[in-house]
């Protein structure tokens, strides 16, 4: 299958301004050299905690972000050396779709004029613009009568599609959706979640989906990238990973599904929180809260290997 999306060593560092507090500014490590690779066709998903640095790693693929070190390669061109047209077609093609609706629908636009704009900014003419708009309602699922209502008068349901298809109007191969139901009652995120599924097999989608929640994850996607503190720590098709996790950390993860099917422990508490980006520990950046540290663990940092075929972790205990 055709590699649609190749992430090499992706790096992103924000350096923080030097102020009186601060007599040495440091930078948050957000990303650390993350590598992989989506084919086409496939649902990724990118899971861990808050901080862990993956919608660092979603803005940076698509350029919201400039990454400090990495490569992000869309069918096999290197984003950072596309000319102008490639460049052009490449913003496209891979769209974002926000966590936070409310934050990225203008609040001051109407529907209409919200889903017109980026259509508007590629040159369309007006009449097929209402025309291209008024027919894209349909495959999310939503009526014309929207079209004259501002983003405040609609539901955090109808906001999540507006903002799916205001992700879908040009067309785009890759979807990168950052948390796209973590916002909405349960019951409306697994209408999203459907519609999104069925959005896929009927537009040929490819998905970069970003979640903290393994469970969302795992019934979407059909591989998974654990990060904790921007590192990939294990990389796994989604079924496997579910039932026999490598890592200490995912293990953790899963361990705090109610219900989950990784019960062979008790739920394991962590200790602590997760360190401070700008200062991670020494060797494996979880040593401190790992329960099945060694002595080597917090001297030298383990590479990430391959145990099996496609599963890959990075932890001495392998
Ligand atoms: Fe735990 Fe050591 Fe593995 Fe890190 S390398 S996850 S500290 S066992
Ligand atoms: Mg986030």
């Amino acid at each position: 299958k055709e590699r649609i999306l190749e992430i090499q060593d992706l790096t992103k560092h924000f350096r923080l301004r030097r102020t009186s507090l601060l007599r040495r500014p440091g930078s948050i490590k957000a990303l650390n050299g993350i590598s992989f690779s989506i084919s086409r066709g496939e649902s990724f998903g990118i899971v861990g905690e808050s901080g862990c640095g993956k919608s660092t790693a979603g803005y940076s693929i698509v350029g919201l972000l400039k990454p400090t070190a990495g490569k992000v390669l869309f069918k096999g061109e290197e984003v950072n050396s596309m000319d102008a047209n490639s460049l052009r077609e490449f913003r496209k093609k891979v769209q974002l779709v926000f966590q936070d609706t409310s934050g990225s629908l203008n609040p001051r636009g109407t529907v209409e004029w919200i889903l017109s704009e980026p259509l508007r900014a590629m040159g369309m003419a007006k009449k097929q613009i209402r025309n291209l708009v008024v027919d894209s309602l349909e495959l999310v699922g939503l009526d014309k009568d929207l079209l004259g209502r501002f983003p405040h008068e609609l539901s955090g349901g109808q906001k999540q599609r507006i903002g799916i298809l205001n992700a879908l109007i040009l067309d785009p191969e890759v979807i990168i959706a950052d948390e796209p139901v973590s916002s909405l009652d349960v019951s409306i995120q697994a209408q999203i979640l459907n519609l999104m599924n069925e959005l896929q097999d009927r537009l040929s989608l490819t998905y970069l989906f970003i979640s903290h929640d393994l469970n969302v994850v795992h019934y979407f996607c059909n591989r998974i990238a654990v990060m904790y503190l921007g590192e990939i720590v294990e990389l796994s098709e989604s079924e496997e990973l579910y039932r026999s996790p490598l890592h200490p950390y995912t293990q953790s993860l899963l361990s705090a599904i109610p219900g989950g099917s990784y019960r062979k422990t008790e739920k394991i508490i962590l200790e602590g929180d997760a360190p401070s980006p700008m200062n991670p520990p020494s060797g494996c950046f979880f040593h401190p809260r790992c329960f099945k540290r060694m002595e080597i663990c917090s001297r030298v940092k383990p590479r990430i290997i391959e145990v099996s075929k496609d599963h890959f972790v990075s932890c001495h205990l392998y």
